[in-house]
């Protein structure tokens, strides 16, 4: 399949990778809104939250506890940060595999943009 996302998962193209397990892949997003972004990315191909499944629920709960671990490891636990998942073409989602951002280290505006 020809996702950029599950490329980076099966380590055909490189990422700063900050956590990994079997199920998931967690790396430094290429173009950084906010002093600390990274991408939460199940290696699973699930297209959208809109595909997510009844089977998939272990794997959303694990995904929360990988933020929970990237928060602590990071600091943001304390200071705050924000889990964003976009979805479609009004929310802005460029890359077509589930994906959460975690973005922190500075003051988070809302509403967004
Ligand atoms: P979306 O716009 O779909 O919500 O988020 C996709 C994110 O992937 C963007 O923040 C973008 O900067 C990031 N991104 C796109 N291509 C690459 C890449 O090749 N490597 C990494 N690490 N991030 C990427
Ligand atoms: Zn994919």
């Amino acid at each position: 399949m020809d996702c950029l996302f599950c490329k980076i998962a099966n380590h055909e193209i490189p990422s700063t990778t900050v956590y990994e397990d079997d199920q998931v892949i967690a790396f430094q997003d290429i173009d950084p809104k906010a002093p600390f972004h990274v991408l939460v990315v199940p290696k699973k191909h699930i297209s959208s939250v809109l595909e997510v499944e009844d089977m998939d629920k272990d794997l959303m709960y694990h995904i929360v506890t990988v933020i929970q671990k990237i928060a602590k490891e990071s600091g943001i636990d304390q200071s705050g940060f924000r889990v964003v998942v976009n979805t479609g073409e009004d929310g802005g989602q460029s890359v077509q595999h589930l994906h959460f951002h975690v973005l922190g280290k500075r003051l988070l505006n809302w509403p967004p943009g």
